[in-house]
């Protein structure tokens, strides 16, 4: 099943790039050895070689951005222990209620679900084990400039601006706050090793036209609704991903955007007898001129559509020839790329 001849002449060609092809994304960090967004992550990634570490950003109540999947923050830290009553009568603590000096007392675990107590992924890095907080995203910039600097590489960054709309409904406009600071750390242009990401495209577009961002940038595409399902603000609906995956929706992506990041659900179909096939999206994306880097790669969490997680590699890389991949296991990855390269 696996065409290891025309993967090989991919590999070759995408190798005289500036960046080696596909890339390697790591998903919050190595998320899938510690927990998610520490700088014990990112520096596991670094040292596994990946080619970009991943940051999501969201604002605090004194308007710093940190790096935290979610703008609710109870999945992953004892906020509700630390700071009981803070959160919204929606159950919900949110970051941007607590300025940083609060944010900085909370302590970090592994996701979980904090009406059981139980981890999300139970055989990663163990609940509340260790010493973990929250970092600032000046912090984990410096973080990565300074391995890069003491190991003389060159891995990049990949963060994401999360939930905009839902910032500037609470009075903050996550995107003004941000790029100054990517541009002050060396992150201004298409050379520079960095993409910035977002679920919701009308934020694309401001990002390119209004706020005048030279960076490259990549339209996330949410399985659901235009962000990614979270307690507060939807943004569009399955509707509007699915407009956003047509030709026409991939040509006006294209016009402001470098790529998309699609799940890996939008890259296939089933035939009616039950069988999977790489559907169109990446071939319409390419011709678009846009490259693809889908999420998320999980070797404890796999698509139902895979036997393995082999299988799910060979998928992506030699039937849709993806340009890269977000990975909790980064590498899982980098080691399958390897192997075909040998
Ligand atoms: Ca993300």
């Amino acid at each position: 099943m696996i065409r290891h001849l025309s993967l090989l002449a991919f590999l070759s060609g995408a190798m005289m790039a500036q960046e080696p092809l596909p890339l390697v994304i790591a998903h919050r960090g190595a998320s899938g050895y510690l927990p998610e967004h520490t700088l014990a992550a990112k520096a596991y990634a670094h040292a596994l070689g990946v080619d970009f570490i991943e940051q999501d950003i969201v604002l605090s109540k004194d308007g710093v951005p940190v790096v935290m999947h979610d703008i609710e923050i109870e999945t992953v830290t004892d906020v509700a222990r630390r700071f009981p009553g803070r959160n919204r009568a929606n159950g919900h603590y949110y970051a941007i209620d607590f300025t940083l000096a609060e944010l900085r007392q909370l302590r970090l675990t592994e996701r979980m679900d904090p009406a059981t107590g139980k981890a999300v992924y139970p055989d990663r890095f163990p609940l509340w084990k260790s010493a973990f907080g929250l970092p600032t995203l000046e912090e984990e910039l410096e973080l990565i400039a300074g391995l890069n600097r003491s190991t003389g590489r060159r891995t990049g960054i990949y963060p994401e601006l999360k939930s905009p709309g839902w910032h500037r409904r609470e009075g903050k406009d996550l995107s003004a706050i941000v790029l100054p600071i990517l541009a002050r750390h060396g992150y201004r242009s298409r050379s520079d090793p960095f993409f910035l990401q977002c679920f919701e495209f009308e934020e694309i577009k401001r990002l390119r036209g209004e706020l005048g961002f030279k960076g490259r940038l990549v339209q996330l595409i949410g399985r659901h609704g235009g962000s990614e399902p979270d307690a507060s603000g939807k943004t569009g609906g399955a509707r509007d991903n699915a407009m956003l995956l047509t030709r026409d929706g991939l040509a006006s992506i294209a016009a402001v955007a470098d790529g998309i990041g699609p799940a890996f659900s939008h890259l296939v179909s089933t035939d009616p007898a039950g069988g999977v096939r790489i559907n169109e999206v990446v071939d319409l994306a390419h011709r678009a001129g846009l490259v693809v880097h889908p999420y998320t790669f999980r070797a404890d969490a796999l698509p139902r559509f895979v036997a393995d997680a082999e299988d799910l590699l060979g998928l992506l890389f030699v039937n849709a020839q993806v340009d890269g991949v977000f990975a909790d296991h980064p590498d899982r990855v980098l080691r399958y790329l390897q192997r075909m390269r040998e």
